[in-house]
Order: structure tokens, then sequence, then C-alpha cells
């Protein structure tokens, strides 16, 4: 019996249980080592690390963790979970049994869902990004394309011309916003293309062009894509979490889901993907954790 089960071992379940191994709790990390910035080379907009490669941050942060003698970290994927009559949970794995813990962190992060447009996968996380504070620097000025239709495309824009003002918005299909938008794209000499995008014409993931589906070639080396993502695991919703409109895990202040004995940090349960807030919000979700367990509560 674990004091705190993590599931889900990336940047919030790392940080969570530094924490806890600090306050010398027992801790098992299950990890399925599927972290969401997998695809790209480089993370940025993180203090200390600004550009260092994601699989050498999660191996230096695994290295740090495992020095604590009461955590234990496990490469498996988790595949159930339960709350048991007595309060404590049991948690089942793929590959490697079951284990049983009186607290559950979940960790688990969110999946993107990439359209299935041939060239689109390998170029997510290089040339083709969601986030300007993340990725915008690197490629700042160039001719730069947005994946996006709707009236979010309005504040999208207004943010990214702070980075490049050679923009175009490809809407794949008839634009959904209104005339305030048109406006907008019209004052700033912005592109708008609403026949679909057929294909992503790439190098190695760097985009070089977008083929439509009239056959015309628009080259483009940079395009921001905003996905709507789902949970990346189910053990929030097989445990009862409430899941919020947005898709996210419902926490209080301080981590707690709608389901007792049950927390959740990180991107599953943050609005704003941000490597240093998950850092943070597994920091403090630790220190939630560590607290009401030594008080006893
Ligand atoms: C392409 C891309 C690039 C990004 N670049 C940046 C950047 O440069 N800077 C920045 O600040 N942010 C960046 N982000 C955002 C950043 O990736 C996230 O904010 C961060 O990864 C969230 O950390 P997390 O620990 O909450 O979740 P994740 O890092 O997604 O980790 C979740 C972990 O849980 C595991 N897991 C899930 N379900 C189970 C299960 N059932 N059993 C066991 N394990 C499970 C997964 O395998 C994974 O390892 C980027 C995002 C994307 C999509």
């Amino acid at each position: 019996m674990f004091d705190v089960l993590i599931i889900g071992g990336s940047y919030a379940g790392l940080s969570a249980a530094l924490a806890l191994g600090r306050a010398r709790r027992s801790v098992l990390v299950l990890d399925g080592r599927r972290p969401r910035n997998r695809f790209t080379p480089h993370a940025h907009n993180l203090l200390l690390h600004d550009g260092d490669a994601p699989a050498d941050l999660a191996a230096r942060a695994r290295q740090q963790v495992a020095a604590y003698p009461t955590v234990q970290l496990l490469e498996a994927q988790a595949t159930t979970a339960a709350k048991l009559p007595d309060g404590s949970f049991e948690v089942a794995t793929e590959a490697h049994g079951t284990f049983a813990a009186s607290r559950l962190l979940l960790a688990t992060g969110l999946r993107d869902e990439l359209p299935p447009v041939p060239g689109f996968a390998e170029c997510w996380g290089k040339s083709v990004i969601h986030c300007p504070f993340c990725h915008g620097y690197e490629v700042a000025d160039l001719p730069t394309g947005i994946w996006n239709n709707g009236p979010e495309v309005e504040h999208q824009v207004k943010m990214l011309l702070n980075w490049s003002r050679q923009l175009t918005v490809f809407t794949n299909g008839p634009a959904t916003f209104g005339p305030e938008v048109h406006a907008l794209l019209d004052t700033h000499r912005i592109g708008l293309v609403q026949t679909p995008v057929a294909e992503l014409l790439h190098t190695d993931g760097q985009l070089t062009a977008l083929r439509l589906a009239d056959d015309r070639t628009w080259p483009l080396p940079v395009l921001y894509a905003r996905l709507p993502w789902q949970q990346a695991s189910e053990l929030p919703a097989q445990l009862g979490c409430e899941i919020t409109e947005q898709v996210l895990i419902h926490t209080d202040a301080s981590y707690r889901t709608t389901v007792p004995g049950v927390y959740a940090a990180g991107d599953c349960a943050v609005a704003s993907p941000q490597l240093a807030l998950a850092i943070a919000a597994g920091n403090l979700a630790g220190a939630t954790l560590s607290r009401e367990l030594i008080m006893g509560s």
C-alpha cells in the first residue's frame, strides 16, 4: 500500500513525486512515457532549460526523483483504477500487475487530435506549432499560416501579429467568422484561404508548402494549429471525476478532484498548457498531498 500512486510521470507527475519524496512519503509513479510535447525537438519558455530536448529533460527529472528511496518509478500503462469500499485505490497495469494506494494523483495529460491530413503528423511540433510562447520566437517574421476557423480566429490573429506580419488564415472550408474578423484581416493585409488543405508538403517535418484541394501549392514554412484535445487517459472518467466543458478534470485550488482522495495536476486539469505551469502544479499538488497525509486528513 503506497501513500500516493501517481499516474503519469512527466512534468507534473515527477514534480509531485519530488515534493512527496522529500516529505518521505511512499510513492509509486506509473508512466507510459508519452508526454504531450514528445513530437518537438526543443522545449522553450522554461527558465534554466530553454531550448533543451524534451527527452533530456525527462531523463534528468527521472534521475533526480529516483534518488529518493521512498519513490519508485515504473514504466507502465495503467489500465483501470477503482476506489475500494475502505476508501483506498487499486490500479491495474497492462503488464506489471496491480497496485494499491491511499491516494491517487492523476497527471495523465491531454491528447491532441491531429487532423487526418497527410503530412500533418510529421510536421506537428516541428513546423506545425500550437503556441507562440513555446515556439514563436524561432519562426518570427516568417510567412506564417493559421489553421483555424470560427470567431476565435480574431484573438489568434491579434496575438500572432506580434510574431509575424506575413499571416494567412486557412479555414479549411467556408469561413465561419463574422464581418469584424474579415475587416481585421483586410486591415492587416492577412490572406484568407477557404479551400481545404489536402496535404502538408515537408522535408523531415519541416513544412515547405500546403497543397490545396484544388491542387494549388502554397509555399509556407510555418503553420499554427489550434487543435481539439481529449483526456489522454480514461482513468479520470473511470474514477468518476467531473470533467469540465473544456475537457479538463475539475479541481479545487488544492488540486482535489470531485472524487475524495483523487487529485489532478498538469495539462489534464488546466487550460494553459506550459511546462513551467505543469511543474508548478505538480509541486503544489505534492505539497497538498504531503500536508494532508501528515495531518491525517
Ligand atoms: C507539440 C508540443 C510542443 C510543446 N512545446 C512546449 C514548449 O516548448 N514549452 C512549454 O512550456 N510547453 C510546451 N508544450 C506543452 C507541454 O507539453 C505540456 O504543458 C506538458 O507536457 C504538460 O505536462 P504534464 O505532465 O501535465 O503532461 P504530459 O507531459 O503530457 O505527460 C503525461 C504523462 O502521463 C502518461 N500517462 C497518461 N495516461 C497514462 C496511463 N493510463 N498510465 C500510465 N501513464 C499514463 C503519459 O504517457 C505521459 O508520460 C508543448 C505541447 C505540444 C503538444
